[in-house]
């Protein structure tokens, strides 16, 4: 059950409305966020929820049978916006596209990636600096001073940033230079990292895990709102399967389930889902046909000599087209 409580709400209303609560045995979560304040209750017990919807100080009261409950669209059925400040947000009915390198690795790529965003229309660039990477000895990213380089030149061209954060102890320390968290994978049931994520007014784009469930990813989603941050994007990245001809198994039923599972947008990443750099268009067109609210790719200049993850990485030329088919694929779902 979600209570929502209105802005005035007194302590003593607060209160007698707990107090009522649990009266019926119901386990309560306050939970306060960019956009109000909530209660949460858990329980199993019957009762008239006309009992608390009268009560003082609340507004709004809904019965929600999820595990998850306030990124559950049987609570919110208007799907969520995220502002991004300028003209750029991210939400159902439109078609977000995000694309950078898997990692930053230096200016010049940063300007050249920049350039090719800028001449494509694309107003979002994904760059990791803080490289989760399955070997030590592998590139790890080029860290804060990196992000800070990224972010100084993208957001002078105008271009709004993501990137990932590994570790609860990173998050004040990037939080100038970027404009959306990332949660990878590795990351997805950290929830120490989702707890942290929750008190910044920061919008976070949170990847399902390696071999999630959705139920997982929504509970995960479900541990950053309840900590206070609403500001949140769902990511279908594929799931790993015993098929080795590619990296992983984009899950393309995802979509629409998580859609109508959630209120939260829906962004897709082709990249890490194949794996392969020649079938990434392929599964992108097929994300958007499926109803994804955006996808997320992996791009540089030379490819073969990315640091992290070139064999999934397209060129500017597969980038352009693929930009290009993307946005014809979703004028096309949306007349049809
Ligand atoms: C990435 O986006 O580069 C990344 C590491 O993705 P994932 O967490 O989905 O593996
Ligand atoms: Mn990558």
């Amino acid at each position: 059950m979600i209570i929502t409580l209105s802005s005035d709400i007194t302590p003593e209303q607060l209160q007698s409305l707990s107090a009522l609560i649990g009266s019926f045995g119901y386990k309560l979560t306050e939970v306060k966020t960019q956009g109000g304040r909530y209660l949460v209750a858990v329980g199993s017990a019957e009762f008239d929820i006309r009992l608390v919807g009268k009560a003082p100080g609340v507004s709004d009261v809904h019965r929600v049978s999820d595990a998850y409950k306030l990124v559950s669209r049987k609570w919110r059925v208007t799907p969520t916006v995220i502002d991004l400040g300028g003209e750029t947000h991210v939400h159902e009915g439109d078609l977000t596209l995000i694309a950078g390198p898997c990692a930053i690795e230096s200016e010049e790529q940063v300007r050249s990636v920049v350039s090719h965003l800028k001449r494509n229309g694309v107003a979002i660039m994904r760059g990791g600096a803080f490289k989760p990477r399955t070997s030590p000895y592998a590139f790890r990213g080029l860290g804060l001073e990196g992000l800070k380089m990224f972010h100084s030149i993208a957001s002078q061209a105008g271009i709004k940033v993501i990137s990932e954060v590994v570790s609860p102890g990173h998050i004040a320390e990037m939080y100038p230079y970027i404009d959306i968290f990332q949660v990878g994978a590795r990351n997805s049931q950290n929830f120490d990292l989702l707890g942290e994520l929750g008190k910044v007014d920061k919008p976070v784009l949170l990847k399902r895990a390696m071999a999630g469930t959705l139920e997982e990813l929504l509970q995960s989603a479900e541990y950053i709102f309840s900590s206070g941050n609403e500001k949140l994007i769902l990511c279908e990245r594929g799931v790993r399967t015993s098929e080795p001809s590619y990296r992983n198994a984009l899950d393309l039923n995802a979509i629409p389930a998580l859609k109508e599972k959630s209120h939260l947008p829906v962004i897709v990443d082709p990249s890490h889902g194949v794996g392969v750099r020649r079938w990434v268009e392929p599964v992108a067109l097929a994300a958007i046909m499926a109803g994804a609210d955006g996808i997320i790719f992996e791009v540089h200049k030379h490819p073969e000599e990315a640091l992290s993850d070139g064999a999934q990485t397209l060129n500017y030329l597969q980038s352009e087209r693929l930009i290009r088919r993307a946005r014809a694929a979703f004028q096309f779902r949306r007349g049809l």
